[in-house]
């Protein structure tokens, strides 16, 4: 049997994992990443998956551990080519399906329910899910039975004592197998670098009820849309304190409503504030759940941060609490956010390192690794979902605790092992893999960076709007300009062109003064805009690149 991650392993996001028998190949996870700033114009970007293309007739089905992005984002872009059956558990499938919608996938696609302690098999495999603890509900780590012995892929987890839905993590399930044998175990590293525990999501309890009594006006909460432990903590608190909930944001309406209607977040009765309410909501009755956490420019956090959100204002003496991680990368974004709200004298809190946390990791810490290990005592060990840093020091830590019999494989995407019927395992020639960019608005076929930008290029040309604005005022001080290359050559070309520039003028007009002296801010409006006015007038999809002269 052949082991083959697709990726995951060197990088955060994209995670895929293919598991090959014969003429069986099993997919575990099919997840996206969000592009690094260097690949402008590309909106996400999701695993090749030419290996699975090229053995296209023996996938038998895509297993998903959870709903993070980073595990199911691709399935929209990939079951074009390969429309095999999905399992998953309740939540992750309710993502799922919605990411299908949205696409116009969900007739084609096949949907399977599992939940902790089922059974599927699936030609020579047969997968049990046992229930692990996470940021997020649902979570699943797979164990796999296969023609040459156990294989145990963790998923994402850490070890929650005292999970906010009471549902823990499996221990037992994870000892039984260990008893039995395991040939490998493939396990999540996030958080190799971190000595000790992660602390259950219930400790940041004592910091939200402190900060939610402290606050003299408004509360606003912004954590992770998916993470619904969080989101049951913001509700119970509020009702202690009592507050009632109104909730901001796309991503956080939609999943609070899926987790709402699948009984898995209690809201009692009269907690929350209808959306048109809550702007005239007495202040100091009142917690907003809002989604954007990273300052992504047109999120609802960053549109109360230059007081610009329709449903609400903010005002001197509110409180944002943001209770995630600041992503490494997106740190100037986030940082300037929260600037905005300083400057409008609101009470910030974001994880500062205090002794009582308003945010804790989803991911395992050093000890939790090693309980694991201890628990499963796999032969083989292949450290997954992490930069090759912790992919390392993972794999040093397994070499540490010894629970490891056989031989610890340090892989990266698109490398192989091979594991044969004598219980031997050796690592084979890399398949095809990599990065693909995806332009969301699009369906169209997926390419290579390099190829992609080229055609793109070549078809849709560029388009670069400069527009002229004062650093203070934020006036626009010349009309706009659009350079175009390789895009119009049509008649109609200056008329569009022209009403392109009028686009550009009324999205600047309609942003607050701090949005127009934001750059990070303006430059995605317009490119948003203008993105989607050229798309509907031409159907094409040019590289558009905003430029902000500073005068
Ligand atoms: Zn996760
Ligand atoms: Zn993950």
């Amino acid at each position: 049997m052949w082991a083959i991650p697709l990726g995951g392993l060197g990088e955060f996001g994209m995670n895929m994992l293919a598991l090959r028998t014969g003429d069986d190949i099993l997919v575990i996870d099919a997840g996206l990443m969000f592009p690094e700033q260097e690949l402008l114009g590309v909106d996400i970007v999701i695993p090749d998956i030419t290996y699975l293309k090229q053995n296209k007739r023996m996938v038998r089905a895509i297993v998903l551990t959870h709903g993070h992005e980073d595990h199911i984002g691709a399935i929209p872009y990939i079951l074009g080519d390969l429309n095999v059956p999905i399992y998953g558990t309740q939540f992750t499938l309710a993502l799922v399906r919605k990411k299908l919608e949205e696409h116009g996938l969900l007739d084609k696609a096949k949907l399977h329910e599992v939940k902790p302690g089922d059974i599927t098999p699936l030609g020579p495999f047969q997968i049990e899910y046992l229930h692990v603890t996470h940021s997020t509900i649902d979570c699943v780590a797979l164990a796999i039975r296969t023609p040459v012995g156990i294989i145990i892929h963790t998923g994402d987890y850490k070890m929650d004592p005292t999970p906010v839905d009471g549902k823990p993590f499996d221990l037992h399930a994870f000892a039984r197998y260990g008893q039995e044998g395991v040939l490998a175990l493939f396990s999540d590293s996030t958080n190799v670098e971190r000595p000790g525990f992660t602390p259950s999501e219930r400790a940041v309890v004592v910091r939200m009820e402190e900060l939610f009594r402290a606050a003299p006006e408004r509360v606003v909460v912004s954590c992770f849309s998916s993470s619904i432990h969080r989101i049951q903590q913001v509700i119970d608190v509020a009702r202690t304190v009592g507050r009632k909930i109104g909730v901001v944001g796309r991503s956080m309406v939609d999943n609070i409503e899926i987790a709402h209607g699948l009984g898995k977040l209690r809201i009692p009765d009269g907690s929350m504030v209808r959306p048109q309410d809550i702007r005239s909501f007495d202040r100091r009755k009142l917690v907003v759940l809002a989604s954007g956490t990273q300052a992504e420019p047109m999120s609802a956090l960053s549109r109360i941060a230059v007081d610009n959100h329709r449903l609400m204002g903010i005002a001197e003496n509110d409180t944002v609490i943001l209770s995630a991680r600041i992503i490494p990368g997106n740190e100037k974004s986030i940082f300037r956010m929260i600037d905005h709200f300083f400057r409008r004298r609101v009470l910030v809190y974001y994880d500062g390192g205090r002794s009582a946390p308003i945010h804790v990791s989803g991911h395992a810490s050093q000890e939790e690794m090693k309980i694991l290990l201890q628990l499963v005592k796999p032969k083989y060990f292949i450290p997954l979902h992490g930069e090759y840093r912790h992919l390392f020091r993972h794999a040093a830590l397994a070499e540490h605790v010894g629970a490891v019999s056989g031989q610890i494989f340090l892989m990266e995407t698109g490398h192989a092992v091979e594991f044969t019927a004598d219980g031997k395992a050796y690592q084979r020639e890399p398949v095809p893999a990599g990065r693909v960019c995806v332009d969301s608005g699009s369906l169209e076929e997926i390419e290579d960076v390099v190829i992609r930008d080229r055609r793109h290029l070549s078809e849709d040309g560029v388009v670069v709007p400069i527009v002229a604005i004062d650093k203070h005022t934020g006036r626009v001080e010349t009309p706009p300009e659009i350079v175009t290359r390789g895009f119009l050559p049509s008649d109609d070309g200056q008329e569009i062109l022209a009403k392109a520039r009028e686009v550009i003028l009324r999205t600047v007009e309609q942003s607050t003064t701090e949005e127009k002296v934001d750059w990070s801010v303006i430059k995605e409006k317009i490119r948003v805009d203008l993105k989607r006015y050229l798309n509907k007038q031409t159907s094409k999809r040019p590289l558009i690149l905003p430029v902000i002269l500073e005068v």
